[in-house]
């Protein structure tokens, strides 16, 4: 089965999907949407309000702010697919609570699988937690780590930088430091692992 397909399929599981009690009180599941082809992955945290009501990723107000970074990176959302930790929005736009990360994985694992990207990019401290559980995201955000076959590349949420002009400053500066890997994921095998953080390996 091709990606697309395989993508497909997945999308019909996740929106029968009952693993946590999330989907009871969302109108839509978000399984996520892209290129199943694509050398990037974006994962956030969970659908909000907007993405809740029309079932797609990013459509609010971070999704447009998240169209004008990949815009200035050279890229546009045909270059990536983008998903959520969480496929079910959240009641009251809380935090995903951990037993639904948990039981939400297996989606996001297999998505993963199907695309096979070269580089993750996790936005907010979701995500990054995730790959990173020791890590702050102050702390190393922009900075990307080797994983296994992918690189890692951890940033901040943009709706979190839409409610703060630092962290907005510090996304786009992200973006633009990170702007040739972005725009040539493939050479993210060729990353020297010469210098180490934790077990990870680091870019610079
Ligand atoms: S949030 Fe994830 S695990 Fe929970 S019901 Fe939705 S798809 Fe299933």
């Amino acid at each position: 089965m091709d990606n697309k397909k395989q993508l497909q399929l997945l999308t019909q599981q996740i929106k029968d999907c009952t693993r946590c009690d999330l989907y009871r009180s969302a109108s839509h599941s978000v399984a996520g949407e892209g290129n199943p082809n694509a050398k990037i992955v974006f994962i956030g945290e969970a659908p909000g309000r907007r993405e809740d009501l029309l079932g797609r990723p990013f459509v609010g107000h971070a999704g447009k702010y998240l169209d004008l970074l990949l815009e200035k990176t050279g890229l546009s959302r045909q270059d990536i697919f983008i998903t959520n930790m969480v496929k079910h929005r959240p009641p009251e736009n809380r935090d995903p609570l951990p037993n639904e990360i948990a039981a939400c994985n297996v989606w996001l694992e297999k998505q993963l699988s199907a695309i096979s990207p070269k580089i993750i990019v996790t936005l907010g401290k979701w995500s990054l937690s995730y790959y990173l559980p020791t890590k702050k995201i102050s702390e190393i955000h922009g900075q990307p780590f080797k994983q296994g076959n992918v690189v890692v590349m951890p940033m901040y949420h943009p709706a979190a930088a839409l409610r703060n002009s630092n962290l907005a400053r510090e996304l786009e500066n992200d973006f633009v430091k990170n702007k040739e890997l972005l725009q040539n994921p493939d050479t993210a095998t060729q990353i020297s692992s010469s210098l180490e953080r934790d077990g990870q390996e680091s870019l610079f």
